[in-house]
């Protein structure tokens, strides 16, 4: 089925008891277990298994055209969780520029797993090749588009090297969804998102999924992390994100059509905009890889540079209307946010630079509120 039709009717079904149409809330933590002690519903306590996470484990692996998906309660303890199969004595190689508080565990939990950690950039296929034959490495984790650079990596081509050396591999694939991007019909092994942002959509919610392409690729170290690490998401976290799903579709190639407009804006103004970080442009060094491997667009989160560094940013940050300075991104209100402020003194990130996650308000009013809050820099 095609993925409009899978995004609303994947993981539901009518209701037996009542002939509710939505998911009844299963609040329960422990269920009835037969005389001999089995429990043929399948659930016996909450931790280990609860229906409204499955119905959206089902959703989620559907749409990715997954095998099992495996839903936690935020996306770091879903990328927690995987980087947990290579303990112990493990080595993971990871994308160079990736989502913040991902860099931060694998600097700060795993190594005290005993697990060997290189950073690689991903987007250099000789470089990764390298990395991956430095040890026996376990895990290959990458995300693309990744964040705040907006670099794009060839999955298929990582997945290649990775499986030459027998290791799995991993793609971070939140800030494309299945909708625009699929890694485990390239080949990939794993593929999560943080559902917090676009499976989430509306900024209300926490929480984190890994997909698995097929039975014994991790599948069994992550269902154990997941019910004996105990990191899951409440049953009512489930139930919203399986209804943000049914527009996932709609939404998320709606917000890439604005985020093309948007950037194509940015792109023409030479004098107020020194640069535009975004796949969907022509002159994007990853543009063409994109286009191979995403389809339907390139996203809606970008950043822009404005020239002078952090005081104009942060001038143009001040002065917007419509958009908010907020973090985080997916969700269908418009933010911008100064990433280096965030990211802190170690941060590598061009201190002009202001990250747009665009949502879906109209594109001429986010570009009009940016053309003059441009005027401030
Ligand atoms: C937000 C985010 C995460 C972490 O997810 P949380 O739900 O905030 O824990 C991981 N990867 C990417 C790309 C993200 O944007």
């Amino acid at each position: 089925m095609k993925l409009e039709t899978l995004a609303i009717h994947a993981g539901r079904q009518v209701d037996p008891a009542t002939g509710a149409l939505r998911d009844p809330l299963h609040l329960s933590t422990t269920f009835e277990r037969d005389v001999d002690g089995d429990y043929p519903r399948g659930y016996h306590y909450t931790r280990s298994g609860n229906p409204n996470r499955t119905s959206l484990e089902r959703a989620v692996a559907a749409l990715e055209r997954g095998h099992e998906a495996v839903a936690f309660g935020s996306g770091s303890a879903a990328t927690l969780a995987v980087f947990n199969l290579a303990a112990p004595g493990g080595r993971i190689v990871c994308g160079a520029d990736c989502y913040y508080g991902t860099a931060k565990q694998l600097r700060e939990i795993v190594p005290g797993w005993g697990v060997e950690v290189e950073f690689v950039d991903t987007t250099n296929l000789a470089a990764v090749e390298a990395a991956l034959g430095r040890g026996r490495t376990s895990l290959l984790w990458f995300e693309t588009p990744t964040n705040p650079m907006l670099q794009v990596s060839d999955i298929a081509s990582l997945v290649e090297l990775a499986h030459a050396r027998g290791a799995l591999v991993g793609c971070d694939n939140t800030f494309a969804s299945p909708v625009l991007q699929r890694p485990l019909t390239l080949g990939a092994d794993l593929a999560m998102h943080s559902t917090t942002k676009y499976l989430g959509g509306h900024s209300d919610v926490l929480g984190g999924v890994v997909v698995t392409r097929e039975a014994g690729r991790g599948l069994d170290g992550l269902r154990h992390f997941q019910s004996i690490g105990g990191g899951v998401p409440s049953p009512f976290d489930c139930w919203l994100v399986l209804r943000s799903l049914a527009t996932l579709p709609l939404r998320v190639r709606q917000q890439a059509a604005n985020a093309l407009a948007v950037a194509h804006f940015l792109h023409a103004d030479r004098r107020r905009v020194q640069a535009v970080h975004y796949a969907g442009l022509p002159d994007h060094p990853g543009h063409r890889v994109a286009l191979r491997q995403m389809d339907g667009g390139f996203g809606a989160v970008l950043s822009l540079e404005v020239p002078g560094g952090k005081e104009p940013a942060l001038a143009v940050a001040a002065r917007v209307k419509l958009f908010t300075r907020a973090t985080s991104l997916g969700g269908v209100e418009s933010l911008i946010e100064h990433r280096a402020s965030i990211e802190g003194p170690q941060s590598q990130t061009p201190p002009g630079l202001l990250r747009l996650s665009i949502g879906l308000e109209h594109a001429e009013d986010l570009i009009a509120d940016l053309d003059q809050a441009l005027n401030a820099a």
